[in-house]
């Protein structure tokens, strides 16, 4: 009952209805920084996160282009004296969405699941972050924010006792509101979120990028 209660509260503070906004992201307001990889680095380093710089990935679309690929190997969850919280593929990321993630992951995540598990955050199950591809995979549609290396799928969420809390396939009260719950609150760091009732190509994880809508970055999609 007290994990419940506590989720309750959390889902009140953070907004329980995912929807459209241009409200300011908490921690973040400002434009994602145009700046050096090895400024980013250091940031991300001050953050608790091991990474580091990856070879420009090549592809005949010239479309396909990371500004500053990096690949992610941990993040620090910030709850207790803090934990190392592993990325198994090493994602292939730009730099710049590598800080929201870690924001997001260390100080909501891994929070909110030692809050409503009995075993902490150990590892976040990903796709390879960067793709050449267009969104969901379709011929003629939009070139992808995963073709800048701007997007990052997660397909679930592993603790130190060996559970897996999969996205899309959580079958037990407490796992589907704690991803429901982290899903709300990522909308502050990443300026699109799409899940599960999203749409087909969603059903089966979290896609968070920080590609910029329009002329402003202000605008979310969280769905
Ligand atoms: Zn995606």
């Amino acid at each position: 009952m007290a994990r419940v209660a506590i989720l309750i509260g959390l889902m009140w503070a953070l907004g329980a209805s995912p929807s459209y906004s241009q409200a300011t992201p908490p921690g973040n307001g400002e434009p994602i920084p145009e700046s050096s990889i090895d400024a980013c680095l250091t940031r991300l380093s001050a953050l608790g996160v091991t990474a580091q710089a990856a070879p420009a990935p090549l592809d005949h679309n010239e479309a396909c282009v990371v500004a500053m690929p990096i690949q992610v190997k941990t993040v620090t969850g910030r709850y207790g004296l803090g934990s190392a919280i592993q990325f198994p593929n090493q994602p292939l990321i730009d730099c710049r969405l590598a800080e929201p993630l870690a924001h997001w992951l260390g100080e909501v995540v891994a929070p909110i699941f030692a809050a409503n598990f009995s075993s902490p955050l150990r590892a976040v199950r990903t796709g390879p972050g960067y793709e050449c591809r267009n969104r969901n995979r379709e011929a003629t549609s939009k070139i992808s924010a995963h073709a800048m290396g701007l997007a990052l799928d997660i397909s679930g969420f592993e603790l130190a006792n060996g559970q897996i809390v999969s996205v899309g396939s959580a079958n037990d009260p407490v796992a589907e509101a704690v991803l429901r719950t982290i899903r709300t609150a990522g909308c502050g760091w990443f300026t699109t979120i799409l899940g599960p009732g999203a749409d087909a190509a969603h059903a089966d994880h979290l896609h968070v990028d920080v590609q910029q809508h329009g002329s402003t970055d202000r605008f979310r999609i969280c769905e």
